[in-house]
């Protein structure tokens, strides 16, 4: 149990229509600009922020594959989607002062350089956030798995699933109700009752290797300072 320590290094994910704001497709500037400006904030406090950006705003694989793109493609197509974001995400934070790397599952030369989880480390440690770009490189997988993977190579103390949703719930919030949302729940109980908050590979993922998670709400103000403060925010879930 974790509750009440504060995490040193953070990996985030956001989802690519986190961006999105009200628009269908895209960016919203304003909310780029106020997710920059929070995650900043804790970097400038010494907290470590790794981030993972999903690609949902402008592609994903499955819904290419509706129009016909055959799978794979559609899935490069997301991942590629997903280094656009990040790109967008790191000047977002430029502009807000802190110095920040772009590294990419796949090799594209002059955008980001290539991931190394012992590079990435470093460039924590000196203070630089830094952006996992093109979800694993592979096709058939998610962000939410990138995700996963990439808090575990860094270990990170605790990886954050950015959600709609301020936690995770026994049934649906938006069509129940009564829904009552877990303040702590353990991946064997979230993976069996496919309560889904974050894709089965990713969960496993963390499951096998001890890597605690939060899901929250980012748009409740204030609450990535509440979690790096050592507050109960959301849903923790663990071994
Ligand atoms: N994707 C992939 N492999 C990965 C990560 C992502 O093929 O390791 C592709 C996949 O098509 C996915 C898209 O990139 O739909 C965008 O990622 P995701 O759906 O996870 O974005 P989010 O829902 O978080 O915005």
């Amino acid at each position: 149990d974790n509750t009440g320590q504060r995490p040193k290094r953070i990996l985030l994910k956001l989802s690519g229509e986190a961006l999105m704001g009200d628009f269908d497709f895209g960016f919203d500037a304003d909310v780029l600009q106020s997710t920059a400006q929070q995650i900043a904030e804790q970097q400038k406090q010494g907290v470590q922020m790794a981030l993972v950006i999903g690609g949902g705003n402008i592609f994903r694989g499955a819904g290419l594959a509706k129009s016909g793109i055959n799978r794979v493609s559609g899935d490069q197509m997301g991942m590629l989607a997903t280094v656009m974001n990040a790109l967008a995400m790191q000047d977002a934070l430029h502009k807000q002062g802190v110095s920040c790397r772009v590294m990419t599952s796949m090799n594209i030369d002059g955008v980001g350089e290539g991931f190394s989880a012992e590079q990435a480390q470093r460039y924590l440690d000196q203070g630089e956030i830094v952006i996992f770009a093109a979800g694993t490189g592979n096709p058939c997988f998610t962000t939410d798995s990138a995700a996963s993977l990439r808090a575990i190579e860094i270990q990170a103390d605790l990886l954050l699933k950015a959600t709609k949703v301020d936690g995770i719930y026994d049934s649906d919030p938006v069509k129940n109700p009564t829904a009552k949302r877990y303040e702590q729940i353990s991946y064997d109980d979230a993976i069996e009752q496919r309560l889904g908050v974050m894709d089965l590979t990713a969960m496993v993922l963390c499951n096998e290797n001890n890597m605690p998670m939060r899901v929250f709400n980012m748009f409740e103000s204030g609450a990535l300072a509440s979690i790096v403060n050592g507050e109960s925010v959301g849903t923790l879930v663990e071994v």
